[in-house]
């Protein structure tokens, strides 16, 4: 704990049971009170939750809005557990991860038995695809009561604007105060780390996947048309340079996609093959992210026609 404001915004750290560990959410004193993020559903969050908001002089029933960055459960979780009168804001694709309608995990399970065919998986590893939406066991069934979008204002958040910054998750939505500067990033940009680019259905079914690494590289590149003093983040500490970081941040994808070409110099490769090249310890405990990751990595080569593809028997061969 150790909660306090910086002027009408106080950081509040929760534990979540994820590999990620601790995550942000914060408080905005502004019209009305605002809880941006709402933290995992798990007992340990609430009570730590609770705690810091009555150093800070409030309880849960004072909180009168929450507003979603994206729609994980480590950031969206506790919705359920809020008072009964809030608001939940957050971008419209939030809401099907957030109420799981009848037919979303028949849905899910369809997009990746289609996408672990394609990368070349082994059947034996078509079993991971119920592990890949196990975390979603930490998220109430609680949906948004109204949609933002990109350059909308926050009802009751006066000054602040919602940037659409699509990449970590299809849902993710930042804050910008032009005022101060002052930015609100959820998961788009993180101190220490760059946020996964996780593959995602696509909003209708038979649509084609979305490209997160091209969208975050985009809303990244975004961000540096707009003058950001600071910004806080959904883990870790606040970043107090964020243009040189976001240039970093490029570069070292950059690098990293070449080094992935680099793989396939030699001999067509699968996803499945190069995810086990780039991540030979890991895959099999993480094969969720690390095919994520490798496949955000493809899919910029590809766009840049550093490499190719072709199908063979429903499997993708990528070759340079
Ligand atoms: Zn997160």
């Amino acid at each position: 704990m150790n909660a306090s404001w910086a002027g009408d915004i106080a950081k509040i750290v929760l534990p979540t049971p994820f590999a990620v560990g601790d995550v942000n959410v914060y408080l905005v004193k502004g019209e009305v009170l605002s809880l941006i993020d709402a933290g995992p559903q798990t007992i340990e969050a609430k009570e730590v939750l609770g705690r810091n908001l009555s150093e800070l002089g409030y309880s849960f029933e004072d909180i009168e809005q929450v507003i979603l960055t994206h729609h994980h459960p480590d950031h969206a979780g506790m919705l359920d557990w809020m008072p009964d009168h809030i608001e939940v804001m957050g971008h419209p694709a939030n809401q099907r991860w957030l109420v799981r309608p009848e037919g979303f995990f028949e849905e899910h399970d369809r997009f990746y038995v289609k996408l672990f065919l394609q990368a070349g998986l082994p059947q034996e590893y078509f079993s991971f695809i119920q592990k890949i939406r196990s975390p979603l066991k930490f998220m109430g069934n609680r949906g948004l009561t109204s949609a933002i979008r990109e350059g909308d204002s926050i009802p009751g958040m006066e000054g602040w604007a919602v940037l659409e910054t699509p990449g970590h998750a299809q849902s993710h939505i930042s804050f910008w105060r032009e005022k101060d500067g002052r930015m609100i990033a959820g998961d788009h940009l993180l101190a220490h780390i760059s946020p996964n680019p996780l593959i995602e259905p696509p909003e209708k079914e038979g649509e084609e996947r979305p490209k997160p690494q091209l969208q975050y590289n985009r809303s990244l590149r975004e961000l540096l048309q707009v003058d950001i003093s600071m910004a806080y983040t959904g883990h870790g500490e606040e970043i107090m340079e964020v243009h040189p970081l976001i240039r970093k941040r490029l570069n070292k994808q950059h690098e990293r996609a070449m080094h992935v070409k680099g793989l396939l110099k030699n001999a067509p490769q699968t996803l499945f093959s190069v995810c086990q090249k780039l991540f030979p310890t890991v895959y099999q405990k993480e094969l969720g992210l690390t095919l994520s990751e490798t496949q955000a990595q493809i899919d910029y080569l590809e766009a840049r026609q550093e490499i190719f593809c072709e199908e063979r028997e429903g499997v993708l061969f990528y070759y340079c």
